[in-house]
């Protein structure tokens, strides 16, 4: 991979990255697109499938994560993608240095997946220096991601632009996500009470969070599946937790329904 990079970048090709863990959906090929068209005809739009080990702070969710590799590739043909970089594993047997971060990974998703974020940015590390891209493409599905991402680059001066996607949602509002095949029953129907969370948080700008925040608790977990795990509101930055629910901050919320956990965010 990263012999057939640096030969794209002695052509003068530009390379845009777009890092996933398989089983794409809507949301991917959106980000896919916007690579796209960020290139051009000229560039080079890499997919990466990886599904990451070492974000997996649960071995079960592991397991049982989506794998469907021939359907992914159909996608990325479909949408012209010049590379799928699909490895069978990034890591020697006795890897032992990767990339932390110690500010905006000890919080929320941090706290509820110890360890999440330092695969995250790890693997993320590896598939830059494999690739060598221009740019990068995420989504706002995973808000902290997003972030955590961003100072990533800024801190340890990567020399790429991160770009970041909408998230995508089905009909009746729920976030694509490749979990979202893991939602059987009527779990999948429970599921859309995150975005309906998210969409009755905007109705109460000016409130004290801790009174929303028990509310849409409460209101999340009349499903009889679902089990909230947090909610907050923060400043879209440095991701501060904040007392008042304000215009222009955002809602990150995280809930297993049933046996899958699911994340959600949106901007207020
Ligand atoms: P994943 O394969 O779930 O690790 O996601 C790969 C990339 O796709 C990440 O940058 C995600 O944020 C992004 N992504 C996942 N779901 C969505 C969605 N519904 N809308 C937009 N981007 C998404």
């Amino acid at each position: 991979m990263q012999r057939q990079a640096i030969a794209w970048r002695k052509a003068g090709r530009r390379v845009v990255l777009v890092p996933t863990m398989g089983a794409l959906h809507d949301g991917h090929r959106r980000l896919i697109n916007m690579a796209r068209k960020k290139v051009k005809t000229n560039g080079i739009v890499v997919v990466s499938i990886y599904v990451n080990p070492k974000q997996f702070n649960d071995p079960k969710d592991l397991k049982d994560y989506p794998r469907t590799l021939s359907a992914d590739k159909k996608l990325c043909r479909e949408e012209s993608v010049d590379m799928v970089f699909a490895p069978n594993t990034l890591y020697e047997k006795d890897v032992s240095a990767g990339v932390k971060e110690d500010d905006l990974t000890t919080r929320l998703e941090g706290l509820h997946r110890p360890g999440h974020f330092a695969g995250v940015m790890t693997v993320v590390a590896k598939l830059f220096n494999l690739v060598l891209p221009d740019f990068s493409v995420f989504g706002e599905k995973d808000f902290q991601q997003v972030t955590v991402i961003k100072r990533m680059v800024r801190d340890l001066d990567y020399p790429i632009s991160i770009l970041v996607g909408p998230t995508v949602r089905e009909a009746d509002g729920l976030a694509m996500s490749s979990r979202n095949v893991l939602l059987t029953g009527d779990l999948r129907d429970q599921a859309t009470v995150l975005s309906r969370a998210i969409e009755l948080s905007r109705q109460s700008l000016g409130s004290r969070a801790v009174d929303i925040k028990r509310k849409l608790k409460r209101f999340i977990e009349k499903q009889p599946d679902a089990q909230v795990d947090y909610i907050e509101f923060v400043d879209t930055i440095n991701l501060n937790p904040l007392k008042t629910v304000k215009k222009g901050s955002r809602i990150l919320l995280a809930a297993k329904i049933g046996p899958v956990r699911l994340i959600d965010n949106g901007l207020l």
